[in-house]
């Protein structure tokens, strides 16, 4: 079973319409798929309310659960907690924070912000992270990303290594744009072993946690 709770449609910067992307992710064999576009102050509920309404018909008809979601973007760190709040309130079932890549210069503390909000589910890509940042995730039980992106992956071994000694849960999503992007069992098996983490991790990875994370948003 794949899980990807980290995706764009062409409500941000990906190609696919959302309904075209979660139609990709179901052949793929995904069993969950969120999408989750780049949002910030101006276009949060312009995105849920779009993404809402694509996801009910296709949960109707089609053997994916499909969730409405938003990554919050190149925001002020300081805004995360309140924009959090409001994606929420606005029906965002999966909210992930892009993270302090190393590959853009996000501002510094966001890390900090997603992972002490308790309406972060996912902080995407955080570079490399402080341990303290891990261990407040491990405590607030926000999930720390695996990237299968190409430029945030770099630093996905120091990822790894610095959540596991915190004890923060770990996820694996695609960040894909394109359906290329998308994830397949041997392309995300081979992105945690390329990132050194444990063959015992890799059901944790790829599977509890991911189902942790959908029980927690289908409450
Ligand atoms: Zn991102
Ligand atoms: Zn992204």
């Amino acid at each position: 079973m794949l899980y990807d709770f980290h995706t764009h449609s062409f409500l941000s910067d990906g190609v696919l319409s959302p309904v075209e992307l979660i139609r990709r992710a179901q052949v793929a064999g995904y069993a969950v798929v969120a999408v989750t576009d780049h949002a910030g102050p101006g276009n949060l509920e312009l995105v849920l309310d779009q993404l809402q309404r694509d996801c009910r018909v296709v949960n109707e008809h089609w053997p994916i659960i499909a969730l409405p979601g938003v990554e919050l973007t190149h925001v002020p760190a300081a805004a995360i907690g309140p924009l959090a709040r409001r994606a929420r309130s606005s029906g965002a079932r999966i909210v992930v924070v892009h993270g302090e890549t190393t590959a853009e210069p996000v501002e510094p503390g966001t890390n900090r912000a997603a992972v002490d909000c308790d309406d972060v589910d996912v902080l995407a890509h955080p570079g490399l992270l402080d341990p303290e940042d891990a261990a407040r995730a491990a405590a607030g039980g926000c999930f720390l990303e695996i990237s299968g992106r190409k430029s945030h992956a770099f630093a996905n071994g120091h990822v790894v290594r610095t959540a596991l000694a915190s004890g923060a849960r770990l996820l694996l999503n695609s960040d894909g744009h394109d359906p290329a992007d998308l994830l397949t069992e041997t392309f995300a098996t081979n992105v945690l072993r390329g990132a050194a983490l444990p063959e015992s991790e890799i059901q944790t990875v790829l599977q509890t946690n991911p189902q942790a994370l959908l029980a927690r948003a289908s409450r």
